[in-house]
């Protein structure tokens, strides 16, 4: 019993001893030992050292070694790559350096972290004109196809030569997004994605329809690029602004086109003094020739911009026409004969000139009372009245000074100022006025001087 009480009375004792010996006999570390607590209990949330990614200055992550924190990162680039089909670049080193790490293994959580701070884009294929970028695609190959799908658009089938106007080159790019278009969007961005402003001066009577009409657009959408438009109250010579889509990039086509033509006939005039002033003869009949041309035409995004032959083989010449063309001078020639018209049926019976003594100033044609009297050649009457020893006269202006007097009438069917043709009954023969029987005198005064009729009729 006091054996066991003893042990009891020992033991208590030597656990009174350890007691004093730490917490009575050494007082400074009481407050050491109550100072760790809280960072014991801080330390706790640390498992134990780890391996830190460092991206720039910052801690993006802490895995739980070295090869485990490389590991999480190629894992990430690597999911990049397969989820774009792009290689993926990061913008910055990545740096690893040992660290406390928090108590997680969670890879997802790490990776989640990796993505928030972590800088990088993807490889792309730019395609590029005139040195800028206008287009990033997957790679070269659906480059290449972006390319030739924008020739073949103006290429006609293939059969006509494309190029761009602009320098257009493929090359390696970087992109931010991993969303690229593919051929068919990019085609259609390069071909109607850019936007040209031209204007439009409004003319007279112009409505806005009718603008809008006229450029091929929507009304709404002018009055979309014209916000300041009033639609009744348009101004000539305002200016509304056409916007439309534009290519980002245009086509030169250029191709040969040959075809036959004619080839026009000259007239050439020769002189020949036989016939009368303003008459013609064709000589020669003209005949058109044939050529074979080729044209070297150029196209700009399909509208022809020009047009230049450049090859020219004759099949046939051209036979001119040779006109001959008269110089003698007689009067009237606008009849066309070129000569006055008898202006009654019967033969000349006393001439022009001298006649016993006194000068004739015409001539004498045979006709009955009655014989119908025509128009020497077209021409304006001037008189059909009574003149002294002439009796009843007609006398009628061709024009170019010539003027034809028919005397001694029995009835005139014109009257002053009419307009006649050529060969039209003008009146009756007679012997009225200074007259021995009926006939006709006949006159021709050419400015003002009688000259002698036989010459022209
Ligand atoms: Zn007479």
């Amino acid at each position: 019993m006091s054996k066991v009480t003893g042990w009891l009375t020992k033991k208590s004792s030597s656990s009174m001893a350890l007691g004093r010996t730490l917490l009575g006999s050494r007082p400074g570390l009481k407050i050491v030992l109550l100072l760790l607590v809280p960072v014991a209990a801080v330390l706790a949330m640390f498992s134990q050292a780890g391996c830190a990614i460092v991206v720039g200055q910052e801690i993006v992550a802490v895995a739980s070694d070295r090869g485990d924190a490389e590991a999480i990162v190629q894992d990430y680039i690597t999911w990049l790559e397969q989820n774009s089909e792009l290689p993926v670049s990061i913008n910055e080193e990545i740096k690893y350096r040992a660290a406390w790490r928090l108590q997680t293994d969670n890879r997802a959580e790490i990776r989640r972290q990796l993505a928030q701070k972590l800088d990088y884009h993807f490889g792309a294929t730019g395609i590029y004109v005139d040195g800028n970028l206008v287009a990033s695609v997957k790679d070269k190959v659906t480059g290449d196809q972006v390319i030739n799908k924008l020739l073949a658009v103006y290429s006609n089938g293939g059969q006509w030569d494309v190029d761009f106007k602009q320098n257009v080159e493929i090359k390696p790019t970087q992109v931010v997004a991993d969303k690229l278009m593919d051929v068919e969007e990019t085609v259609e961005y390069f071909r109607f994605g850019g936007k040209g402003v031209r204007t439009y001066q409004v003319k007279n009577g112009d409505t806005l329809w009718d603008i809008a009409s006229a450029v091929q657009l929507p009304v709404d959408e002018l009055v979309l690029s014209n916000p300041e438009l009033q639609p009744d109250t348009l101004q000539v010579g305002q200016e509304i602004k056409i916007s439309r889509t534009t290519p980002l990039v245009d086509v030169i086509t250029t191709y040969t086109d040959t075809h036959q033509e004619e080839i026009l006939y000259r007239v050439q005039e020769k002189v020949d003094d036989n016939l009368f002033l303003g008459e013609r003869k064709v000589v020669q009949s003209g005949k058109p020739g044939q050529r074979e041309v080729e044209y070297q035409v150029t196209l700009e995004n399909g509208m022809e911009i020009n047009k230049e032959e450049f090859k020219e083989k004759i099949i046939e010449e051209p036979v001119h026409q040779i006109v001959a063309k008269g110089t003698r001078k007689l009067l009237a020639f606008r009849g066309g004969s070129g000569r006055l018209a008898y202006p009654t049926g019967g033969g000349i019976v006393s001439p022009f000139g001298s006649r016993w003594g006194r000068s004739h100033l015409g001539v004498d044609i045979a006709a009955n009372h009655g014989s119908p009297i025509v128009a020497a050649e077209a021409g304006t009457v001037i008189s059909a009245d009574y003149q002294g020893g002439y009796g009843l006269c007609v006398d009628i202006n061709h024009g170019g000074g010539v003027v034809t007097r028919y005397a001694h009438l029995s009835s005139s069917a014109v009257k002053s100022g009419q307009s006649v043709e050529r060969g039209q009954f003008v009146g009756r023969a007679g012997s009225t006025g200074n007259s021995t029987g009926p006939h006709l005198h006949f006159e021709v005064i050419v400015n003002g001087v009688h000259k002698n009729p036989s010459l022209f009729i």
